[in-house]
């Protein structure tokens, strides 16, 4: 009696510090995704005058391409926690946390720019574009499908990242946008060849859908370092 009565209070005493430590995980990350956001510095190095950046000269298209981005990158985010949620691998939480910084890099500029932050919500499927919006609700919908529809929704998220980041490129000349946008490139390379990766592993195959399926080939071959990107 008295065993089982000891039984008790350890599976109480368990359950109990197993509930705190599930309850801290949303909390924790809201935490950590706050101090991403406050504490990531606009990419500029140091070395540079940031008086020699003029304010006031950003072209509509800079403006356009700054605030799609800030966008996409949530889309990114969102995407990827909603299918980690779903499928409980780490591929999807680990490149969430990358898309997070990625949106910082942005946010970095837009102020820097002193242009409004479109994203008004840190809230999962909420966009100021409803262009987002709506395609977020077509991954996700895709994404619930299997594990292999996910994975192919990733390397298309990836693959639209790097086509409007190419495009995107072309449009500025400012050297600190320019930074930006090839450092967010070269993580969506990297994303874009973990996500093929394991589509390959799970019998699946990835054609393109934005880029040309040759340029797609010679971005998954030239990085041949694994990586989990920036
Ligand atoms: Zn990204
Ligand atoms: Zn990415």
């Amino acid at each position: 009696m008295r065993e089982k009565a000891l039984l008790f209070a350890l599976l109480f005493a368990f359950f109990q510090g197993n509930r705190g430590m599930c309850q801290s995980v949303p909390g924790e990350f809201e935490e950590d995704v706050e101090a991403i956001t406050e504490e990531a510095p606009p990419e500029i190095d140091p070395g540079d005058h940031i008086e020699e950046v003029p304010l006031d000269t950003l072209t509509a298209d800079e403006a356009r391409g700054l605030l799609k981005m800030r966008e996409e990158e949530k889309l990114a985010r969102d995407v990827y926690l909603k299918l980690h949620e779903l499928w409980e691998i780490p591929i999807f939480r680990s490149i969430a946390s990358s898309e997070e910084r990625h949106m910082a890099a942005v946010k970095g500029l837009l102020d820097a720019y002193g242009l409004d932050d479109p994203v008004k919500s840190k809230a999962v499927g909420e966009f100021s574009d409803p262009e987002f919006t709506k395609l977020h609700d077509e991954l996700i919908k895709r994404g619930k499908k299997s594990l292999l529809d996910a994975l192919i929704v990733g390397a298309t998220i990836e693959e639209l990242d790097i086509r409007d980041l190419n495009e995107l490129l072309l449009k500025t000349d400012k050297a600190d946008i320019s930074r930006v946008y090839e450092n967010l490139r070269r993580g969506s390379i990297n994303h874009l060849r973990s996500f093929v990766e394991r589509i390959g592993e799970a019998g699946g195959e990835y054609r393109a859908q934005f880029l040309k399926e040759a340029e797609l080939d010679s971005l998954l071959k030239a990085f041949s370092g694994r990586g989990k990107g920036r």
